[in-house]
């Protein structure tokens, strides 16, 4: 399987005509060095362990990781990432070593009051079969928690009945619905991309139909390192030119992180506009005046 449209298709696979790849294979001596670093930042609390994915590992390199940072006092939490269950759930199923070594690691956090779970990404209810049910299961029986972020994919995923049926089954496997993600802006895929109102209209939708704490939170994850905003609390929006301004106080106060929807759902006239330099300057300025206009 291959993702074309990862926020991470910058290191996935081979170089493409869009993109030359970034190689990023399992390294245990840059591990090492990731290692130290954490052991030196008492405020890193969370780790994620991700950039890769957690399904390559060899049950012993798994065990390590999960192991090492167990062993950090500042460590409180941490997540393995694998798209995995999404694509093989039958490596739950017979790679024993493998879920033996999480669910080590799994148990020796819980005898540390620390929480290690698993996140991993289903975007359509049609990935979750019977043998992913016979694989949930069994993490669930284990004591292991699964959480879910999905993509908000154009034609895959936008629809509120596949939203809302893709909601229930993670539920029905005990899978928590934790993110939906607008679409990054990732290189190649804007037939793929979503607008923000599409996001906030299935979220209008999919809220009420399940318990509270089953429904995911819709985000918007905008260029420059804001971290993930609710897509409902933009400081503005315009819907004509698909520009929403964020702002993110606890993590880079004083800033303001623009997203932009995919010019394909604006009209003709403003994907004109868009094509010139200076009015997508204009409308950047507009957008981002009014925003700061927003006085508390
Ligand atoms: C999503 C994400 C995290 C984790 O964010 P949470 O909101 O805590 O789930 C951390 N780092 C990066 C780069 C991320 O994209």
């Amino acid at each position: 399987m291959y993702c074309r449209f990862c926020t991470r298709s910058y290191a996935v696979g081979i170089d493409t005509e869009e993109v030359e790849k970034v190689n990023l294979k399992a390294n245990e001596e840059r591990w090492k060095q990731a290692y130290a670093y954490i052991r030196t930042r008492p405020e890193l609390e969370d780790i994620v362990i991700s950039g890769g994915d957690a399904y390559q590992l060899r049950a012993q390199q798994l065990e390590d990781i999960g192991m090492s940072l167990l062993d950090m006092p500042n460590v409180r939490r941490m997540r393995f990432a694998t798209k995995g269950p999404a694509v093989m759930p039958q490596k739950i199923l017979t790679d024993d070593a493998w879920v033996d070594a999480l669910t080590r690691v799994v148990e020796k956090g819980r005898k540390l009051h620390k929480e290690v779970v698993l996140h991993t990404h289903f975007n359509h209810p049609n990935e979750i079969t019977g043998i992913t049910e016979d694989a949930m299961n069994k993490l669930f029986e284990r004591g292991i928690f699964v959480r879910n972020q999905s993509v908000l994919q154009r034609g895959v995923n936008d629809a509120p009945e596949t939203m809302l049926l893709l909601v229930k089954r993670l539920g029905h496997v005990n899978v928590h619905p934790y993110y939906v993600y607008v679409h990054d802006l990732v290189k190649g895929v804007e037939d793929l991309r979503t607008s923000v109102d599409t996001a906030i209209y299935l979220e209008k939708h999919v809220r009420g139909s399940t318990a509270g704490f089953n429904t995911p939170v819709f985000v918007v994850d905008a260029p420059g390192g804001g971290g993930k905003r609710d897509a409902h609390s933009y400081e503005y929006y315009d819907r004509e030119t698909g520009i929403s301004v964020y702002q993110a106080p606890s993590v880079k106060p004083g800033e303001y992180f623009l997203y932009f929807d995919p010019l394909h759902q604006l009209s003709t006239h403003t994907q004109r506009r868009w094509q010139d330099p200076a009015e997508q300057q204009v409308m950047v300025d507009d957008a981002l005046s009014k925003a700061k206009a927003r006085l508390r």
